[in-house]
């Protein structure tokens, strides 16, 4: 815990905050998982070339790099989240600051 976080925040705001971001960064997900599918299918059918793919794969890598650190941030500190959106389990607590994200 290296972060205060912002206490004039309720606690139901900051649960509630969280799991839109945290709704959000995964419908991204699946629409980065299908633009990258749809390069690879494009490459593999002979549509796209090598170079065209790979600015496509690459474009939504950065684009996803930039979501993550710009919205996977903690409500209440404004902490970045690290890696806590992988795996099933939901992340309960915020690593910065401690706060309760989830119920
Ligand atoms: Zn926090």
């Amino acid at each position: 815990m290296t972060r205060q976080p912002n206490k004039n925040i309720s606690t139901e705001k900051i649960i509630e905050e969280f799991a839109i971001r945290r709704a959000s960064i995964t419908k991204l997900a699946i629409f980065a998982g299908i633009i990258s599918g749809a390069a690879m299918l494009l490459l593999y059918v002979g549509v796209a070339s090598n170079v065209v793919t790979a600015i496509l794969l690459a474009a939504v890598f950065i684009a996803a790099a930039f979501i993550n650190i710009k919205l996977w941030r903690c409500p209440a500190c404004n902490g970045h989240l690290g890696k806590l959106y992988l795996g099933l389990k939901g992340p309960k607590f915020c690593p910065a600051c401690g706060i309760k994200l989830s119920t």
